[in-house]
């Protein structure tokens, strides 16, 4: 266990978010009262939460715990679902992505459509409710593709929800096919997209992109496809990559930004703060970025968005691939509420063999809810609920002997695997 989380922990369990507020600095307690009482922080305010530590850290993390309550009560939400990363063929060359492949390496590869539909009806089969989709984008792509995968599989699965494509696939498929924004997402909905991951954001700031990704889309690129699915009802997610070259006045911008646009559109479902994996990754090899986040800088960042998103977005995602169980049940008492998709991909490798894979059962995400006291609940992409889970059942098990090695996996994940990708 880190040294901030031993720490905290402690008077964490035991502390009240009010007697925190009051062992706060005034200047801190001021800002997380205007908050409780349904104050939209600002930039400067929500900049000088940023700065956090000790008393007031652990202040900020009860109070975002409490607003998270008020919002969505005590149940932590999953989603049963599969990802399917057709390719990882990439031409783009983002500089933070361990994932792409040129298409000549020894482990590129393209899986063939009839190959997705057979992992999406074997998804379906195991319980799952939506397949998430995304990919590397190849040179090579054909104009059609995208919408042509939606059909494949909604033509077998009529009710399989699909969550497929980041703004910059969506971009890509109007460079091939030469369709106008609006009229390409029209199609792809009438092909079957249920909603869209909204990744691809990193941190929605031109200058620092240049920096992870000089041929990634733009700022406004990103806000223009997110804005154009909304008004045409698919609705998205948003993320937010941190730990890497950015500084706390970035978070503050974006979850802004994020902000303004949900005031808009109302079509975010969900936002999901996505730490830097950096260990494979050009930016950190060539010195250009940090280590990731600290644990710190995770607590503040799920903190802050509830905070700053509070009465706009309902729901805050952990990234239970990047932050590892650990971690995820901590940013779940930080204000997070949703500990995201079972992702099963690798349920089917581990059936087939496999030592360990990118995959927690239902009945582990439900063992792991019930240590911090709180109740599981399965839900659909869009947050309905299907089902509460009240009582423990024989399914649930505490994934202990995997415990350990989850920072091994989150060292060497990569965008599209982790089901939520940047
Ligand atoms: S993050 Fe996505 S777009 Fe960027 S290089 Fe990796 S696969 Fe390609």
């Amino acid at each position: 266990m880190s040294k901030t989380l031993k720490a905290m922990d402690a008077r964490w369990r035991e502390i009240s978010w009010e007697q925190a507020v009051r062992a706060a600095s005034l200047p801190v307690a001021r800002l997380l009262e205007k908050s409780l009482d349904g104050g939209a922080l600002d930039f400067e305010e929500g900049l000088a939460l940023t700065a956090v530590e000790g008393d007031d850290l652990l202040a900020l993390v009860k109070v975002a715990d409490e607003l998270r309550r008020r919002t969505v009560g005590d149940c932590i939400t999953y989603v049963v679902n599969r990802n399917l990363n057709f390719t990882n063929v990439c031409i783009v060359g983002c500089a933070f992505c361990g994932f792409s492949r040129g298409p000549n390496s020894p482990d590129a590869y393209f899986h063939s459509t009839d190959t997705l539909v057979a992992k999406s009806v074997e998804a379906v089969e195991r319980g799952a409710t939506e397949v998430c989709i995304q990919g590397g984008l190849p040179k090579d792509l054909q104009g059609g593709y995208y919408a042509d995968l939606l059909r494949a599989i909604k033509t077998r699965l009529p009710e399989l929800h699909i969550h497929a494509y980041s703004p910059m696939e969506i971009v890509y498929g109007t460079e091939k096919t030469g369709m106008a924004l609006h009229d390409y997402l029209r199609m792809l909905k009438e092909a079957g997209l249920g909603s869209i991951p909204g990744t691809a954001a990193e941190i929605l700031d031109d200058a620092v992109r240049r920096e992870l990704s000089p041929n990634k889309l733009k700022v406004r690129q990103w806000i223009d496809v997110i804005r154009a699915a909304h008004g045409l009802g698919i609705p998205s997610t948003c993320t937010m990559m941190y730990g890497h070259t950015e500084r706390p006045e970035h978070w503050v911008r974006h979850l802004l930004l994020l902000r303004e646009i949900q005031k808009d559109t109302g079509g975010f479902t969900e936002f999901v703060p996505l730490g830097f994996i950096h260990s494979q990754t050009t930016l950190f090899q060539t010195g250009r970025a940090r280590a990731g986040s600290s644990l710190r800088e995770d607590l503040v960042v799920h903190a802050l968005a509830r905070l700053l998103l509070h009465g706009y977005i309902p729901n805050i995602q952990v990234s239970w691939v990047k932050l590892g169980f650990e971690g995820s049940l901590a940013c779940l008492q930080a204000g997070a509420n949703d500990f995201s998709g079972t992702l099963m991909e690798e349920s089917i490798s581990k059936s087939a063999g496999a030592d360990f894979g990118e995959y927690v059962s239902p009945g582990e995400f439900r063992a792991l809810i019930r240590t911090i006291g709180r109740t599981p609940a399965e839900r659909t992409t869009t947050y309905h609920i299907r089902k509460v889970f009240e009582h423990a059942d024989a399914e649930e098990r505490l994934p202990l002997e995997r415990m350990s090695r989850m920072p091994v996996l989150a060292a060497t994940g990569h965008a599209p695997i982790t089901g939520v990708g940047y």
